[in-house]
């Protein structure tokens, strides 16, 4: 138990494993001044004791503790818990270490019961708040504690019944235009409700009702929601929640108080403007549910949101006034306060506060999550503002993020002709354009299907986190900046427009109203995230820019660095997409999918099924001239840098028909039989080809096409080379197990060399080098580098053979293993490090001990992903090679891996 009060608190910003993000900010803001109301947090460990020896256990040994800090906050408030006269309220919050926000359950008003509403209502004076605040808690307290939320959209939520029929009666639309008779009659009813769906009486003593709200916070953290979250975000079960408990302040006492929520910088786009929202006389959650419609902030930013809106300003300053204008004195501490606590924390804050009668307190700061442009801008920002330095900049990058800055945006050509059909808030920027769908489930189906999708949703909540996750984008008629779906998109970084007021949809008919025109399901639009439009159909995009300061997180990324990043790439075309991301030469060239383009498959089938080496030579003579075009294009666009071309892999029967149709044609143009060339096929056929006939061993059986492949790359090299560029061919042999087999194929590559060399009079310096994706390749690597002038991972197989998992057939069984926690993740996304990355440790290790400057590098998926990155870093790899839309986030993540 750690409590804050008053000034003080026993834990502090960087206890976050141990308090929760939450929790511990909590403290901090207590120890800087900041007021924030008392009370104490609940530690992670016991959670994750609670889910190991179960609430009575738990319970039991924390009683002494929770009373005894009770205590302490009765004594700073000078209430007393369970009181009739002068009641303590407090909330129950959940705080993970880092925040997921809406995954987990708050209670707030807790303590109030028959007794202490009227002991609260006289204090204050205020007999209407009182009420008010008995409603929502005694809702709120049957949703989380009792378990009253529907489960789904089917199911009807007794309390919202209850509430629609109380206004309908009473003639009135929001909740704040009810009085005291009415509130008083609601409590009545849900109390009436809670005991119809469980058979209990509402709880009268406030310490049962918190011990209910700390159990359900922990309990929270087991709900499925949760359990998703945490598997997208990938954080670990083992963490559990904080249970922070604090004093309430009120922010529904009338029109002196207010509730809201801010950012000190703009969490779209990263510029330097505080802005938030807040609503008057309201509690909680009220302004991200989209029950009233939330006001700004500052006054520009009022005028701002007015104007995308279509508001005029007189309406404006009536009817949705900003708080600087509605309660200037208010706003002008909350200003002081942002400015604050960023400049103490030094990044950009997300903050909840509440105003009570006229008094600001602080309810949460921490961290803002935010998009990877504004990810990229504000951390650029504050290092040109010196309130960072470089290496904090660099390790701020979360380098997956990138990817969104890198993508298209839409056609300012094609935007100009685009039809707008309706207007939102620019919740999430970024360009989409989908088909529309209206419920979660649906998007998942459809992306399942290779659709896209653009998730349409009056407003969103926690349940729709899968669909949005599929989705391109999400268009919302309610709901402002801050709402769930503007938060939430934000986080993965897709394309939102919130709070689209005048669209109507209806969920009955599956139809969505905009500008007069009806669209129906699987109807197409685009939205454009940055600016809040939604446009009819499709909308051509157009290549992001990669200058300002996307170059210059670059630029650090290079200056930090150790390690290089080399790109995975198939084509001129690639290979120059990737030096413009700044890849550093091509770690895997995969020759046979050049085989695939137009007429080359012929040339190929004929080497294949002819009968004889001569027969084979005859076709590969066809091959060379191809081959060596493709191999020089890519020596030119990577002019001084090194270039590996992996020799042929797959086994041979991927090249050959199996279709009759196409067998017959195959016949006719070799002067064949059917049935010869349909034995030919059949007899290529393997039963585990992925563990057949491939990589080096056709090249140990057909040294002519390890010859003919030779040839072509040296010679390409000779070409580029007489054309002006710096070559640096490295021949990559595949599927070495056995050090004999690279020998062979050195032999045959170091022959073709020097002829070729002899032939055209000239030479280049080339390199011969293996893959290690073979477990007995890592074995064995000190006798493997004995031939090998560098080694590449190549962890895509690596993974396979050392798991027993076959690539191609793992998905049916890798989704379930990680539902029941077998598999913390996809080891074909992230590298197994316990695992697979021994065998990678052990190569790099035993390969260097032969030969100690030798060439180390990776080339499996795994070369683009941050952590596995960080990993080769580790192992004081040359470089890593991933395709070339991942080449800036390894970049970035390499950096990080040497600060
Ligand atoms: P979440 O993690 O889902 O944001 P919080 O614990 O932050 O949940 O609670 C949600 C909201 O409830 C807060 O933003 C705040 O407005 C309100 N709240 C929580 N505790 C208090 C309190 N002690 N007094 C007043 N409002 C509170
Ligand atoms: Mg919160
Ligand atoms: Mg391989």
């Amino acid at each position: 138990m750690y409590t804050f009060g008053n000034g003080q608190a026993e834990g502090r910003s960087d206890m976050k494993n141990l308090l929760g993000g939450k929790g511990a900010n909590l403290a901090e803001m207590n120890l800087i001044g900041v007021p924030v109301p008392p009370g104490f947090t609940i530690t992670t460990d016991v959670c994750t004791e609670y889910n190991q020896q179960g609430k009575e256990a738990v319970t039991k040994l924390l009683k002494n503790d929770v009373e005894k800090a009770i205590k302490h906050v009765e004594d700073l408030m000078g209430t007393k818990f369970g009181d009739a006269e002068n009641p303590l309220l407090v909330s129950v919050r959940s705080g993970a270490r880092v925040s997921m926000p809406g995954m987990m359950d708050t209670v707030l008003n807790l303590g109030l019961t028959d007794s202490a509403v009227e002991g609260i209502a006289k204090k204050s004076g205020n007999p209407r708040f009182a009420w008010d605040s008995y409603r929502r808690f005694v809702q709120m307290y049957g949703d989380v504690v009792l378990g009253m939320k529907p489960k789904s959209k089917e199911d009807i939520d007794p309390f919202e019944e209850v509430m629609d029929e109380v206004k309908k009666q009473k003639g009135v639309k929001l909740d704040t235009e009810l009085e005291v008779e009415d509130l008083k009659l609601l409590v009545k009813k849900f109390k009436a409700a809670v005991k119809e769906r469980t058979g209990k009486d509402f709880p009268e003593s406030p310490w049962e009702q918190l011990w209910g709200a700390i159990c359900a916070v922990f309990d929270s953290w087991m709900n499925e929601r949760a359990i998703y979250y945490r598997r997208m975000n990938q954080i670990p079960e083992e963490w559990g929640t904080a249970v922070n408990v604090q004093a309430m302040v009120f922010g529904n006492m009338g029109n002196t108080s207010a509730t809201g929520v801010a950012f000190t910088r703009d969490a779209a786009t990263g510029e330097d403007i505080f802005n938030g929202e807040y609503l008057i006389n309201a509690q909680g959650e009220d302004v991200v549910a989209g029950i009233r419609t939330p006001q700004q902030i500052t006054i520009e930013g009022s005028r701002r949101w007015a104007a995308l809106q279509g508001i005029d300003e007189s309406v404006r300053a009536s009817k949705y006034p900003s708080l600087e204008e509605a309660m200037p004195e208010c706003a002008k501490t909350l200003i002081e306060t942002q400015q604050k606590l960023e400049d103490y924390f030094k990044d950009m804050q997300d903050l909840e506060f509440t105003i009570q009668d006229g008094k600001l307190w602080l309810l949460q700061t921490r961290n803002g999550k935010r998009t990877g442009a504004a990810m990229v801008k504000i951390a650029m920002d504050m290092l040109r503002e010196n309130i960072i330095d470089e290496k904090t900049a660099l390790k701020r990058m979360e380098p997956q993020k990138l990817d969104e800055l890198l993508h298209p945006v839409f056609d300012k050509a094609a935007l100009k002709s685009a039809k707008v059909i309706a207007k939102g808030l620019p919740a999430s920027p970024g360009a989409a354009t989908g088909q529309i769908v209206f419920f979660a489930d649906d998007a998942e189906e459809w992306s399942e299907k290779r659709k896209k999708v653009i998730l349409v949703r009056i407003e969103t909540s926690p349940e729709d986190l899968r669909g949005m996750n599929v989705a391109q984008g999400i268009l919302t008629a309610r709901g402002g900046m801050t709402s769930h779906a503007a938060v939430v998109a934000r986080g993965m970084g897709k394309c939102c427009v919130s709070g689209a007021g005048e669209i109507k949809i209806d969920y009955k008919t599956r139809t969505i109203e905009m500008s007069g025109k009806v669209y129906k399901e699987g109807d197409w639009i685009s939205l454009n995230g940055s600016t809040g439009e939604v446009y009819e159909g499709q909308v051509n995009t157009v290549d992001a820019d990669l200058s300002g300061d996307f170059a210059k997180v670059m630029e650090l990324a290079e200056k930090y660095t150790k390690m290089d990043v080399r790109t995975n790439a198939d084509t001129p075309k690639d290979a120059t997409v990737a030096r413009k991301f700044g890849a550093k030469g091509i770690g895997l060239c995969r020759t046979e999918h050049m085989f695939f383009e137009g007429d080359r498959i012929k040339a190929m089938r004929e080497m294949i099924l002819a009968k004889d080496e001569e027969g084979r030579r005859e076709a590969l003579k066809k091959l060379l001239p191809i081959q060596r075009q493709d191999f020089e294009g890519i020596f030119l666009a990577m002019d001084g840098l090194g270039v590996t071309i992996r020799l042929l892999d797959p086994p041979l029967h991927e090249f050959v028909p199996h279709q009759l149709a196409t067998q017959k044609e195959l016949a006719a143009e070799m002067g064949l039989t059917i049935e010869e060339v349909k034995l030919a096929c059949d007899s290529l056929e393997e039963f585990n080809p992925m563990l057949g006939h491939r990589g080096c061993r056709l090249g140990c059986t057909y040294p002519e096409i390890t010859e003919m492949q030779a040839r072509a790359i040296l010679e390409a090299a000779l070409d580029a080379k007489a054309k002006g560029a710096d070559v640096h061919p490295e021949i990559m042999v595949p599927l070495v197990g056995v050090v004999e087999e690279l020998k062979m194929q050195a032999e045959i590559i170091h022959n073709t060399a020097k002829q070729v060399f002899a032939e055209r009079n000239d030479w280049v310096d080339y390199k011969v080098g293996t893959m290690i994706e073979v477990p007995r390749a890592a074995l064995t690597a000190d006798r493997i580098a004995e031939v090998a002038d560098f080694f590449s991972f190549g962890t895509n197989d690596l993974t396979q053979m050392t798991f027993g998992y076959s690539r191609d057939d793992a998905g049916k069984f890798l989704k379930i293993y990680q539902e029941k926690g077998i598999l913390k993740n996809d080891p074909f996304a992230i590298l197994d490090q316990q695992g697979v990355g021994q065998l990678v440790r052990m190569g790099t290790e035993k390969g260097r001990s032969t030969k100690p400057g030798l060439k180390v590098g990776i080339c499996g998926e795994h070369g683009g992903e941050p952590s596995s990155v960080k990993f080769c870093a580790s192992l004081g790899m040359n470089y890593v090679s991933c395709s070339p839309y991942r080449v800036p986030i390894a970049r970035v993540a390499a950096a990080q891996a040497a600060i």
